[in-house]
């Protein structure tokens, strides 16, 4: 189809890396390609700091890739667009897209929308959000340069989070609600032996409060004695893992019940010519090299239902 028009062979939903290979494979396939984002270049990869896991780079800032892919992919003929998408119906030989700056037809579309971070749901949490509560420590930390912050979780991101900020805060506060931690065990070890890393486990946050409209400190729970300590400090990085960005598709696609879209290793989901990849479909490891290894299967697996149905 023409790429001037609002018609393509495939639409690709998220510009994560799952997303971005999705569209350099079906681009390299000779179909016509649009990837829609509602924001930055990326998803989860474009706002991690430091990525040491991803075969060919040693060590490599997470934006810096997600440039790197979302170029290749426009290199081979994707067409990127950063509109948020505001509605999806399948309507049988075309699946719609609308956005807020229009509307696209698409013959096959592949969901890649990832996840966003799960909030904590205590009091203060909305109103100070912006205003000393982040869920970025990339792309805030600058903002609390020499202040006191905690962090909150207990996963590879709170502890990525609590390195990065360690290096221009004046000290960071781990809060998490176990004393075992989900993190890989050389990110534990790095953060232990940062003198300004503290740890207060076994407890969460109940509640964020403020001064003049900024957080100052933080009520938190021991979950073993039901103690409440007051913690001071300027800023809280949430951690607390991802939920999928799902809500979109409920109805055209299969969810399970923590709301990923159900599709196995092939990415096929419950409606033909739908395709889900990366972090928001049912899988064991949520890594950007299996969100990439999803892109390359999805655009192969909508390249073939094209085929098959002659489109
Ligand atoms: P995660 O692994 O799901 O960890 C979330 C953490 O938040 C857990 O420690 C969990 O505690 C805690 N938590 C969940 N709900 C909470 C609540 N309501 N209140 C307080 N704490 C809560 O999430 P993630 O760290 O964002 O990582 C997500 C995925 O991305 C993982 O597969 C991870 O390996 C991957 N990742 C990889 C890298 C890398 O390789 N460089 C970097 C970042 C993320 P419990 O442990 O008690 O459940």
């Amino acid at each position: 189809m023409d790429q001037n028009t609002n018609f393509y062979d495939i639409a690709i939903i998220g510009a994560g890396p799952a997303g971005y290979t999705a569209a350099i494979y079906a681009a390299r396939a000779g179909r016509s390609v649009a990837v829609f984002e509602k924001a930055s270049p990326g998803g989860q990869m474009g706002i991690t700091s430091t990525i040491e896991n991803y075969p060919g780079f040693a060590s490599v800032e997470g934006f810096e890739l997600a440039m790197k892919m979302e170029s290749q992919a426009k290199v081979l003929g994707a067409v990127c667009k950063t509109e948020a998408v505001t509605a999806v119906t399948d309507e049988g030989k075309y699946k719609r897209i609308t956005t807020k700056k229009g509307e696209y037809l698409a013959k096959s579309l592949v969901i890649a929308t990832g996840a966003k971070p799960r909030l904590l749901d205590v009091p203060g949490e909305a109103l100070y959000t912006g205003r000393g509560v982040s869920y970025c420590a990339t792309c805030d930390g600058m903002f609390f340069r020499g202040r006191a912050v905690a962090v909150n979780g207990g996963g590879d991101t709170a502890f990525e989070d609590a390195l990065y900020l360690s290096n221009m805060c004046s000290s960071v506060t781990l809060i998490h609600r176990r004393d075992q931690f989900r993190a890989a065990a050389y990110l534990v070890k790095r953060a232990r032996g940062k003198e300004n890393i503290h740890f207060i486990l076994n407890s969460v946050v109940k509640e964020i409060k403020g001064k003049e409209s900024r957080v100052s400190s933080l009520v938190l729970t021991d979950r073993t004695t039901g103690e409440e300590t007051v913690l001071e400090c300027s800023g809280l990085f949430v951690a607390a893992g991802r939920v999928p960005e799902t809500e979109l598709f409920r109805g055209i696609v299969e969810l399970d019940q923590a709301g990923y879209i159900i599709a196995g290793e092939d990415t096929r989901t419950s409606s033909p010519g739908i395709f889900a990849a990366g972090d928001v479909r049912t899988k064991t490891l949520r890594q950007i090299v299996t969100a990439c290894a999803d892109g390359a299967v999805a655009a192969q697996a909508a390249e073939e239902w094209l085929e098959s149905e002659g489109k």
